[in-house]
């Protein structure tokens, strides 16, 4: 399967981490060809096989990976070994501190985000979309791996991975509103009476605020680049996902 690397994550030898791309699976149209989830109306066949495709990849097995029935919320779940492959927890964050289980998160557009805490050996994913990032999903994470783990902002390494930028996220003006007044300004854009959202100058403000200094941004916009990616925007909605993986081993 077709993967790109975090440049942060990829200097921990106790780590691996990738987001995928929409290339290197078997789904068909318009599911081309990697698409990850079960949820879209594709093949759960063709599902399964990129799953395994992935787990061959990214050397693990697929039974132990653990992801997420994604519902826009800030509800997170704490991952142990009595998890498997088909448990699937209704949240948008996992974490945990046991090796061997890859945590995954999907997206087409939203934020999958990758947190590793490299001192107290923690990871996290987050699924964090415009509803998320307001409800403060990913601040939320950070401090539950403080109280699971010890965990402190500053320890913790975060990758925002490929997802809609403010070039191509058009939003109404109610939401614009809420926003501006949940204290998000600078996430806006006027253009020609049109409104952008870039949801990841709301994600790096939160983290700024916290105390999290080890931020990469992979800054490929989704609906720009839907060619390499699922955009739920740009493919008009019917469309795959993409997935966030990280396993501490
Ligand atoms: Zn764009």
């Amino acid at each position: 399967m077709k993967i790109i690397n975090s440049i942060f994550l990829s200097f921990f030898p106790d780590i691996s981490a990738c987001f995928t791309t929409r290339h290197g699976g078997v789904s068909k149209t318009p599911y081309t060809d990697a698409n990850l989830a079960f949820h879209v109306g594709d093949d759960p066949i063709d599902v399964l096989e990129n799953h395994d495709l992935l787990a061959r990849t990214m050397d693990y097995h697929r039974h132990s990976l653990i992801h997420m029935r994604q519902i826009h919320s800030d509800k997170i779940t704490l991952v142990d070994e009595t998890f498997t492959f088909d448990t699937v927890p209704e949240c948008d964050a996992l974490i945990t501190n046991r090796p061997n289980i890859p945590l995954m998160v999907m997206s087409a557009d939203c934020t999958p985000v990758l947190l590793y805490d490299s001192v107290h050996k923690a990871i996290g994913v987050v699924h964090a979309g415009r509803a998320g990032a307001l409800n403060e999903i990913l601040p939320k994470t950070i401090i539950a791996m403080g109280l699971e783990f010890g965990s402190t902002p500053s320890e913790i390494n975060v990758v925002l991975g490929p997802s809609i930028s403010g070039c191509c996220y058009e939003i109404n003006s109610s939401i614009a509103e809420e926003t501006r007044a949940k204290g998000y300004p600078e996430a806006l854009r006027f253009e020609n009476e049109k409104i952008f959202l870039d949801v990841n100058t709301i994600l790096c403000m939160q983290l700024k605020h916290l105390g999290v200094e080890k931020v990469e941004l992979v800054n490929e916009c989704t609906a720009c680049h839907h060619d390499q990616y699922f955009s739920y925007r740009a493919d008009q909605q019917h469309t795959g996902r993409i997935a966030g993986v990280i396993i501490l081993r």
